[in-house]
């Protein structure tokens, strides 16, 4: 994983840039602040103001290493662009992820280290994760959301950093799921999201930088898939 221009700055939802490759309906910018997606959650969208009109990104394809961005028409772009991300599905992405993570916190302090197995962070302000619980309780799960909204509640700060993989590699808990972890970003160091004294975790995602910031949350159903995973579905009142 290269560092994120919207890791290093969250703020810029809009910015200049220009097309330095294009394709019919996709294009490869100069810089983009728009988050790919990954880890489970989906990409950014955004408005592309070009020369002869607008057009929408509406999807982002990793080739090698670059950074397609998918527009809705088989336009071929080039020169200057103005581009606007989403700011409302950005936000509603963040909230997810870090609901995801405080979730996560809860599952794995109340259920003796259960994994995640896979997560799901939708634009329609929805989320789910598997947990790998093969003797858990689903009314114990379900039980969970009061406290999910009590740390919502709380007002932690929520801050990125990054560090040595080996370190991320030896320190329990840490990487929290196979499935979910970013890749290490070409220097060696891999991108670590903590929630205040609540939760420490190798993550790629946008989050809040505070828990208050994001609305209540609603725990929907909680699913068995198989006979060890548990899917836990939760929205955003
Ligand atoms: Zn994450």
């Amino acid at each position: 994983m290269p560092h994120y221009l919207c890791h290093e700055q969250p703020d810029l939802l809009e910015f200049e840039t220009s097309v330095v490759d294009a394709r019919p309906g996709a294009v490869l910018l100069a810089r983009s602040a728009l988050h790919p997606g990954g880890g489970g959650q989906v990409c950014d969208t955004a408005t592309l103001k070009h020369a002869h009109g607008v057009a929408q990104i509406i999807g982002i394809s990793p080739e090698g290493g670059r950074y397609w961005h998918v527009l809705d028409a088989p336009l071929e772009l080039a020169g200057e662009v103005h581009v606007s991300i989403d700011a409302q599905r950005r936000s509603t992405l963040a909230q997810l992820h870090t609901a995801t993570h405080i979730l996560n916190a809860l599952v794995y302090q109340h259920f003796a280290g259960a994994l995640v197995t896979g997560a799901q962070i939708n634009a329609d302000g929805s989320a789910r994760m598997d947990f790998d619980l093969p003797d858990a309780d689903n009314d114990a799960l379900r039980a969970l959301e009061g406290p999910l909204n009590d740390v919502v509640r709380q007002s932690l700060d929520v801050r990125a950093s990054y560090i040595g993989l080996r370190e991320a590699q030896v320190t329990p808990g840490l990487i929290r799921s196979l499935s979910v972890a970013p890749p290490p970003t070409p220097d060696g160091t891999i991108r670590i999201v903590e929630i205040d004294g609540l939760d420490r975790q190798a993550c790629g995602g946008t989050h809040l930088t505070n828990t208050a910031h994001s609305r209540p949350l609603r725990m929907t159903k909680i699913e068995n898939k198989g006979r060890r995973n548990r899917r836990v579905r939760i929205e955003l009142m």
